[in-house]
Formats: structure tokens, C-alpha cells, sequence
């Protein structure tokens, strides 16, 4: 399959990784929107947040999982946030599930 985040999570393309388990990988945004920009992933292909279903939800739980660890990881006490872009109007333009985790700076809300 051509996809972009799949080939992140199997090595093809490289990145540099930020955490990775069984279930999860998070690398560096290569456009970062805040000092600290990570995109986290399912190592699994799911589209978009619109095909998340009770089969497959448990990724969902596993990215959140691993953002707490990145936050004190990477030491974000001062807060977060954590974005999912779905379909064209959302601004998704990679179709493999992610999030981005942001931080380092006061962000705006809500967002433009
Ligand atoms: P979206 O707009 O779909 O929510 O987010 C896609 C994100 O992937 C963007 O923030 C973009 O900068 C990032 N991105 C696109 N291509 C690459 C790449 O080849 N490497 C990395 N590290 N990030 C990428
Ligand atoms: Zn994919």
C-alpha cells in the first residue's frame, strides 16, 4: 500500500523516532507548528478517525497511553495539545490515522 505513515512505521522512509511499542510509533513532525511537534501513529493502516471501530478502538487508547509518557518524557508540564485532522476539511492530507502532539508554546484556541 502507498502510504506515506506506513512506510514511516516500517523503516522505508526514515524519521526520528520519539516512542515506539507493539502498538504505537511517534517520530518528529518534519513541519513543526510548536517547538515540540510529534505525530503519533497506530503501526496498524487505519485511514482516518472515521473507520475507528470496536475492533480496532483499543490504538486510540494505546496513542493516549503514549502521549502521558511522551508529556513526562519530554517534560510538557506546562500542557499539551493533542489534535486528530479528519478528511479534507478537517485538514487531514495524510490518510493513515494520527495525532499530533504540540507543545513549548501558549497555543491559540480555537484554532483558524
Ligand atoms: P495532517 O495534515 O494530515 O493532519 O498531518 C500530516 C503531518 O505529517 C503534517 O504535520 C506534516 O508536516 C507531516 N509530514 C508529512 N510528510 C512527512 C514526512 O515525510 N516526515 C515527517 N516526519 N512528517 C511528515
Ligand atoms: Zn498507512
Amino acid at each position: 500500500m502507498d502510504c506515506l505513515f506506513c512506510k514511516i512505521v516500517n523503516g522505508e522512509i526514515p524519521s526520528t523516532k520519539i516512542y515506539e511499542d507493539e502498538t504505537v510509533y511517534a517520530f518528529a513532525d518534519i513541519a513543526p507548528q510548536a517547538p515540540f511537534h510529534a505525530v503519533i501513529v497506530p503501526k496498524m493502516h487505519i485511514k482516518c478517525a472515521d473507520e475507528i471501530t470496536e475492533e480496532n478502538s483499543f490504538v486510540v487508547a494505546k496513542i493516549f497511553e503514549a502521549a502521558a509518557k511522551i508529556a513526562k518524557s519530554e517534560n510538557l508540564e506546562k500542557g499539551y495539545r493533542m489534535v486528530n485532522n479528519c478528511g479534507e476539511e478537517g485538514g487531514q492530507t495524510v490518510g493513515h490515522l494520527h495525532f499530533h502532539l504540540l507543545a513549548g508554546r501558549m497555543l491559540a484556541w480555537p484554532p483558524g
